[in-house]
């Protein structure tokens, strides 16, 4: 049975102090509501890591990742991260394609291709991003876009290797908007994903690959979303940052 996943995108935000506060309100108030297959993971800015790595142990459901790491394995690269690193701190997950790294930075596919070979290659599990702008939905190409987000970004894995990533379908005109996708918009783009993934792969990768929806997701419609077939939870961004909404998010596995 694939893993169902409620993951956190605190993105730019929240002090020291007040990251720590956060994710020790989001662990006493998560702790028993993700069981079993379900998992609750928090990706925060570098410097929380390793903190939150360290309350996180203890519990098997809760996890912690990063929002970014660098191509490279090490060398001269001024002000980034390593996945070597990153992994250090205790982090399981890395962030990897969001829709900002991509407008902001110019992540292509091809980049965040290699990205996700050096963090495979030092034992974190990606949480790949893709989706289309506004602009490529109205004109009816969103499904050719995220063709080739899957075939540039993660289809050179191997089935072994694509096994350990986690998919994350966001169309960029529902993040941080406060307009959703609808239910069966998700729900047509995550069965359109897992159906490329069972082409490239086998059907037995499709129905074990965890794919998670991000965009808007909030406490009133998470449950809607998360009871589509092929929708296994979903990455919050503006709601992870109060932790009532973040668990009633994780309660909507329920
Ligand atoms: C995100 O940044 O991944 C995201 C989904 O943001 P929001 O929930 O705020 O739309």
């Amino acid at each position: 049975m694939r893993k169902k996943i409620v993951a956190g995108n605190w993105k730019m935000n929240l002090d020291y102090n007040e990251g720590l506060a956060l994710f020790s309100e989001v662990i006493n108030m998560v702790k028993d509501e993700a069981t079993g297959n379900q998992q609750v993971v928090v990706c925060s800015p570098f410097i929380h890591l390793h903190s939150l790595a360290a309350l996180a142990k203890g519990y098997a459901n809760v996890a912690v990742g990063a929002q970014n790491a660098h191509q490279a394995e090490a060398g001269a690269y001024t002000g980034e991260i390593s996945a070597k690193q990153v992994k250090s701190t205790g982090a399981e997950y890395v962030i990897l394609g969001h829709s900002e790294r991509r407008q902001y930075f110019g992540e292509s596919n091809e980049l965040l291709a290699k990205k996700t070979d050096t963090a495979l290659a030092n034992g974190l599990k990606p949480i790949f991003c893709i989706g289309e702008t506004l602009a490529e939905r109205e004109a009816n190409t969103h499904f050719g876009i995220i063709k080739s987000q899957l075939e540039e970004g993660v289809f050179h894995l191997s089935a072994e290797a694509f096994g350990t990533i986690v998919l994350a379908y966001e169309p960029v005109w529902a993040i941080g908007t406060g307009v959703t996708a609808t239910s069966a918009q998700a729900q047509e783009i995550h069965e359109f994903i897992r159906k490329e993934i069972a082409a490239k792969y086998s059907q037995e990768v499709a129905d074990a690959t965890t794919i998670l929806y991000g965009g808007s997701c909030n406490a009133k419609n998470a449950a809607e979303l998360f009871a589509q077939a092929d929708i296994d939870g979903g990455l919050i961004g503006g709601a992870s940052l109060k932790s009532r909404d973040f668990t009633d998010i994780v309660k909507a596995f329920n």
